[in-house]
């Protein structure tokens, strides 16, 4: 009880999902003597189940993050049958035996009928009832833990990622994209990835203080909602969206190349533009987006996004702006500067 009780201080001492993660699988590891333990990330893509590996502790080993060496999202879920059904089934477990003759249980982390997560234990002997019993009440914690956390990472009115957690995880992109151009053993995957990098945009809603004043500020928000609705669905599982204020939002591009990312801005702004807003009508956002050094502070790159942004609303605004190439043209000088301020 006592080995209980220290895991459970150590699990919700943490302010972050990936030293979240680690502790709760090093705590089933070791109380269930199992030979491995994982944290699954499930997603849905054009309709079908994947499912990721997001971190990982096996016996005698230390736990540890998974961070995605591609930009696939997983494995299909048929390559889990149980998981699958248990999914389907909105069941809190499954059991199965894998191709090297261990016994695993899976525990997917409901949140209403969603689960994004899941819990892996894999035994050489099987489950008896009081580890399933134990197993599944650290799980209940893990999930009420993860809601909170969720809920102070998270702006209110839209559920998109606030403006507090940005460093975080511009920091953690420029590591995970380190680690993809230092793949060992795979030279022609280098080369093909030395041409992609990671990209910054930064989005305005155009004369949103006109939808305010004509419509009303509720309808304001619902605007918002929707925009961010569409920022979700245009851009990729492995790319970051954030509401950073206001009618402003920031999105984090993973591993594209140039013409990629320009092709993917321009869609979002060109599904905007085609959005028939309910009793709004028509509504267009302006976007600044710039290739982020690993050099370069936050404050640096989000800088020049704004930049190009600025250029965009000056030039006709509802386009998308390339911040290297603005400057390549002469039409933007580049400003050695840590000027944090707001353009708009
Ligand atoms: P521009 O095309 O130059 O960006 O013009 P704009 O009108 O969008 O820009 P401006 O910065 O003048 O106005 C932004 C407006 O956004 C003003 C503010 O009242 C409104 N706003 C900020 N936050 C919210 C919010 O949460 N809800 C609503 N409804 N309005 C908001
Ligand atoms: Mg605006
Ligand atoms: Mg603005």
């Amino acid at each position: 009880m006592d080995s209980l009780l220290r895991h459970m201080v150590d699990m919700t001492g943490h302010r972050d999902h990936t030293m979240l993660d680690i502790s709760v699988i090093s705590a089933v590891q070791e109380l269930s003597g199992a030979t491995q333990t994982r944290v699954l990330a499930i997603s849905t893509v054009c309709g079908q189940r994947f499912v990721r590996s997001r971190a990982c502790i096996r016996a005698g080993g230390v736990a540890c993050p998974e961070e995605p060496q591609d930009s696939s999202p997983g494995e299909p879920i048929a390559a889990f049958p149980e998981l699958a059904w248990c999914l389907d089934h909105h069941a809190s477990r499954a059991e199965g035996m894998g191709s090297d003759g261990l016994r695993r249980l899976w525990l997917p982390i409901w949140f209403g009928d969603k689960a994004s997560a899941c819990l892996e234990i894999t035994h050489a002997q099987g489950f008896n009832a009081d580890t399933v019993h134990m197993v599944s009440g650290i799980v209940s914690v893990y999930r009420n833990f993860q809601n909170l956390l969720d809920y102070s990472e998270r702006d209110s009115l839209t559920g998109l990622l606030n403006r507090k957690t940005f460093d975080d995880q511009l920091a953690r992109m420029l590591h995970a994209g380190d680690a993809e151009t230092l793949l060992p053993g795979q030279p022609e995957r280098r080369h093909h990835v030395a041409e992609e990098k990671q990209w910054l945009a930064v989005v305005d809603v155009d004369h949103f203080k006109l939808v305010n004043d004509r419509f009303g500020h509720l309808y304001g928000d619902e605007v918002l909602i929707l925009i961010a609705n569409l920022l979700q669905s245009s851009f990729r599982a492995q790319d970051r969206v954030f509401r950073f204020g206001g009618e402003e939002f920031v999105v984090l591009l993973r591993s594209t190349t140039l013409e990629n990312a320009r092709r993917i801005i321009d869609r979002f702004r060109s599904n905007v533009e085609s959005h028939e807003f309910p009793q709004v009508g028509q509504v267009t956002v302006s976007v600044g987006f710039t290739s982020i050094r690993a050099t370069d502070s936050p404050v640096v790159t989000l800088g020049h996004a704004d930049q190009a942004l600025y250029f965009a609303k000056a030039n006709g605004r509802n386009r998308a702006c390339h911040y290297d190439e603005l400057v390549a043209g002469g039409l933007l000088q580049t400003i050695a500067t840590n000027d944090t301020a707001e353009f708009f």
